[in-house]
């Protein structure tokens, strides 16, 4: 926590405000607003999961429409098709940032449509705090008149061409669940152009109730709405999430210096120069010919032993058990990335101690 949170909780109890309704919700939204820039509404959210949702049926994202995703993600990015009743269409990554790959993107658009079904919605990912491609991608977006539902869950304070991540899409959304950059233990937020989207996401989000004196609904209403009590610790994060990229950058530089002389581990930076990331986490990858046998479960296991905590990267959906009848665009660029990598311990309170103990480890294993 940065310091002021437990403040801005007080305040909510003094007031009485223990709803989803309130003070610190409202300042929460106008700092979202003003941090993100370039005219942006922002309404906040229990989940970024939510915000996806939402985000998709104000697309106009229906029972049997297709929509197409990222498959190297977080699984929260494409169940919400499914709860729409509605088909992913899964996308290969590219090499320079790990994101939806433009190539497969446009075959895959014009495949669709040949076959009848255009499209309703891209979702695109900014992985691991690195901005996708993003400007290619609104190219082709246009190119096709598809819109796009931007997932910067992990991406908050990332940056392309010194636009904030988040102010790209159609649509936006951001996570503070508790592992995120910044945090209200769960919450999300989802970013409009509008602020007739944004008063629409907060109807639908409040159990969509008709403005009449009693209560009566011509819409499926849904209970998404941040409660004051979170919106409180977000106000106390928003102070200190300048300093959280600081922290996370250097954690970056950390692990390039460990790995620095470790020639079978690659520490991943992006090398399109356009983007700026918040290096949310730092993500490795391990050449698995290595001639010592060290594949990226093996270092988990060694970290593991040590009581470290580091992760595999997400598998990507298009090989997911749920997923896998879905169609699919691309090669085995985000299959092979899944093989390899591996995501450090990069959380913003990673000690010097930390530190020390994660380098003895890593040195250890590859016996330099
Ligand atoms: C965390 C995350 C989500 C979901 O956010 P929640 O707030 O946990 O619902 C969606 N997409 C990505 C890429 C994420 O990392």
């Amino acid at each position: 926590m940065g310091g002021n949170e437990m403040n801005y909780i007080q305040e909510a109890f003094d007031t009485n405000w223990i709803a989803p309704v309130g003070e610190n919700i409202n300042v929460f939204e106008q700092e979202l607003e003003t941090y993100l820039g370039n005219k942006k509404y922002v309404a906040a959210l229990n989940s970024g999961t939510a915000a996806i949702h939402l985000g998709l049926i104000l697309l106009g994202v229906r029972a049997g429409d297709e929509v197409i995703c990222q498959s190297m993600t977080f699984a929260a990015s494409a169940n919400p098709i499914l709860y729409l009743g509605a088909k992913p269409v899964f996308i290969d990554s590219e090499t320079k940032t790990w994101n939806i790959c433009p190539i497969a993107l446009e075959e895959a658009i014009t495949d669709r449509i040949t076959k009848g079904k255009k499209p309703k919605a891209i979702i695109v990912v900014h992985l691991y705090g690195v901005p996708c491609q993003i400007e290619l991608i609104r190219a082709i977006a246009d190119k096709y008149d598809i819109p796009i539902l931007e997932d910067s869950a992990e991406a908050l304070g990332s940056k392309y061409n010194d636009r904030p991540c988040g102010t790209f899409g159609d649509i936006a959304i951001f996570s503070f669940n508790g592992s995120k950059i910044i945090t209200t233990s769960g919450g999300g937020a989802i970013v409009t152009k509008t602020k007739q989207f944004k008063e629409k996401a907060i109807f639908l989000a409040t159990q969509a109730k008709d403005n009449r004196p009693y209560y009566q609904h011509s819409e499926v209403g849904y209970n998404y709405r941040m409660s004051n009590i979170s919106a409180a610790i977000g106000r106390g994060q928003m102070e200190v999430l300048d300093s959280r990229i600081k922290l996370r950058r250097k954690i970056n530089v950390f692990y390039k210096d460990l790995f620095k002389d470790i020639p079978d581990v690659t520490v991943f930076e992006s090398t399109d120069k356009a983007g700026f990331s918040n290096c949310w986490l730092t993500t490795i990858l391990i050449n698995s010919n290595n001639n010592k046998g060290i594949t990226n479960e093996v270092l988990r296991l060694a970290l593991e032993s040590e009581n470290i905590e580091s992760r595999l990267l997400w598998k990507p959906m298009h090989l997911q058990p749920l997923f896998i009848n879905y169609p699919y665009y691309g090669g085995n660029v985000s299959e092979n990335l899944f093989k390899k990598g591996l995501c450090m311990p990069s959380g913003s309170n990673l000690t010097d101690v930390d530190r020390e103990r994660i380098s003895k480890t890593v040195k250890s294993v590859f016996e330099i």
